[in-house]
């Protein structure tokens, strides 16, 4: 990376314009037309290769407008532009659909196949069965209801303790220490929810019910079947995601551990009775923050990196250095954490919201993981849509990145990092049974459309009690009645998503496994999923790379069994 650093451009060097839906179109055609009269190979791999072009040419381009468009979602310029992309994408998409639907007919496909192999055309046939010409104004229509949810969420402005706060400056006061300021914070939360409960409910109904007609004009029985589609599930389907989510209730591995780990936090706060506005306050002196300020954070996890990789200047650097990550949370600014790739350049974006809790340096990390395995794979494949894994692979580079770099968290939490350690472990135990509700609760709501908001609640509510037992809301108003999925931001914009970060988290605990006997091994196997970038499915990605499925019972006990030995449960 550091020969290309003269190369690279400053992020805010680069120029956006608008792309012409025309000229794509005009590519897109001709293309077609190119594949469907190719009778060699090496012409109808320039056609896709000047195709490939004005695609990355676009995506960079939305991908551009979405990272300045969240840097200050107030900016009326960058407002018009995502409604340019949610109105077009859909077309775009299409379009690319109808070039690759040339690619799967055509007459020398067995060539094709050996010389771009077979993923490309995995991928292309997944795509046509998720977009068709009579879909296009239900998919821009559930785009707009995605934005509409997040630039709500956006606005968020929560008076508390007489300041005004976003929903994640909000954090640090619900894990604080005094339990009556934790107790008001998620109070105020919890009111803000409650006020826009309404809302929240009738665009979720609005998602539910067009994404079931998307469903059924394509042919599919309900939006499960489609929702697996385009997460693009190639190798497992949602009899075995039930059966993974079993592996973390009924065989006893993991829910009973964390009604172990919330009877301890009760000892350790000294408190009664555990109520859901202690579950974030782990332990009793505070969970540990880092001990250096944020204007740190980018100087420490340049050196972290350097010393990881043992490149000087690492890739984090390199990043940081041409303006390509925006760490720290402000008003107007989109919540949560992400990395973007922008393709033309071959650079990812981190954006994250630092709020001066421990969760900043993890996401920190994750996003970095994200980054570096974009980077790592820059080279892995000719076509854009095989640079990157399915989402469940790539949360494996990120997943796995926060615990590779558990040895350097001295250099964040100095004498804390042992309790941060234990904290971030504890953390990814009680995610498994949360993230499998998640999964669950779209399972439910997707195989029955015709449910009202307030069935859905109470479906909600009795998923709570299968995977979290042990939450108490204390008759709260919005959570007691089932309203806390609507806190889950990808419950609404990235429907059956979750799972995949249950997933990639029993994969990357077992990197974390290797790595506490033979760190070496560890690193090779990261470095083996990151460089094959998308250019296998899930099961192969991983067991290519010598880890075992995740949907292995064996595996989820094993872990278990270890975890609770660095946990000493
Ligand atoms: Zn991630």
């Amino acid at each position: 990376m550091s020969d290309e650093k003269m190369k690279m451009p400053k992020f805010s060097d680069i120029q956006y314009t608008r792309p012409s839906v025309e000229a794509f179109r005009e590519c897109a055609m001709s293309t077609r037309l190119k594949l469907m009269a190719a009778r060699d190979p090496d012409v109808a791999e320039n056609a896709l290769m000047i195709f490939q072009r004005e695609m990355s040419a676009f995506d960079t381009a939305f991908t551009l407008c979405m990272i300045r468009h969240d840097l200050d979602t107030s900016d009326a310029f960058w407002n018009d532009e995502m409604d340019f992309f949610d109105e077009h994408y859909p077309v775009v998409s299409e379009l690319s659909a109808g070039v690759y639907a040339a690619l799967l007919h055509s007459e020398i496909r067995p060539q094709l196949e050996e010389r771009f192999g077979t993923m490309i055309f995995q991928k292309t046939q997944n795509q046509r069965d998720i977009v068709s010409s009579e879909v296009l104004d239900e998919l821009s229509e559930e785009s707009s209801l995605e934005t509409e949810y997040s630039q709500i969420l956006s606005e968020a402005d929560i008076l508390f303790k007489g300041k005004h706060q976003t929903l994640s400056t909000m954090t640090p006061f619900l894990e604080s220490t005094d339990r009556e300021t934790r107790k008001k914070a998620h109070k105020a939360v919890s009111d803000y929810y409650l006020s826009n409960k309404p809302k929240f409910d009738e665009i979720y109904d609005k998602m539910v019910k067009i994404r079931t007609t998307i469903s059924k004009k394509l042919g599919y029985k309900d939006f499960v079947e489609l929702g697996y589609k385009r997460m693009e599930r190639y190798d497992y389907d949602p009899e075995k995601v039930a059966v993974f989510r079993d592996n973390v209730v009924r065989y006893r591995y993991i829910v009973p551990i964390t009604s172990e780990i919330r009877r301890l936090q009760k000892n350790r706060l000294g408190v009664d009775k555990l109520y859901y506005y202690d579950l974030p306050c782990l332990f009793l002196h505070g969970n540990p923050v880092p001990t250096i300020p944020q204007s740190e954070y980018f100087s420490t996890g340049c050196q972290m990196f350097g010393k990881m990789f043992s490149k000087d200047p690492s890739f984090f650097q390199v990043l940081g250095e041409h303006d390509f990550m925006d760490l720290f949370s402000r008003q107007n600014k989109a919540t949560g954490g992400y990395c973007a790739s922008l393709l033309d350049y071959g650079i990812p974006y981190i954006l994250m919201n630092a709020n001066s809790t421990a969760d900043d340096v993890a996401t920190m990390v994750h996003e970095s993981g994200h980054a570096y395995a974009a980077l790592r794979s820059i080279d892995s494949s000719q076509f854009i849509e095989c640079l990157s894994p399915t989402l469940e692979a790539c949360e494996i580079h990120s997943t796995a990145m926060e615990y590779l770099t558990y040895p350097y968290m001295e250099m964040f939490f100095e004498k804390q990092a042992d309790a941060y350690r234990e904290q971030h472990m504890t953390l990814a135990l009680l995610f498994l049974p949360y993230g499998c509700l998640v999964d669950e609760y779209q399972h439910v709501v997707y195989s029955h459309p015709e449910m009202t908001p307030e069935e859905r609640h109470a479906a909600w509510r009795e998923l709570e009690k299968k995977y979290q037992p042990d939450i108490d809301y204390d008759d709260d108003p919005f959570y007691e009645p089932g309203g806390a999925w609507m806190k889950k931001e990808h419950i609404f914009t990235s429907p059956f998503y979750y799972i995949d970060y249950c997933l990639a988290q029993v994969c990357a605990l077992q990197i974390w496994d290797i790595s506490r006997k033979n760190r070496k091994k560890a690193m090779t196997i990261y470095e083996h999923l990151c460089a094959a970038g998308g250019t296998k499915t899930l099961i192969d990605l991983v067991e290519s790379a010598g880890l075992e499925s995740p949907f292995s019972v064996d595996v989820m006990k094993k872990l278990a069994y270890q975890v609770c030995d660095y946990l000493n449960l």
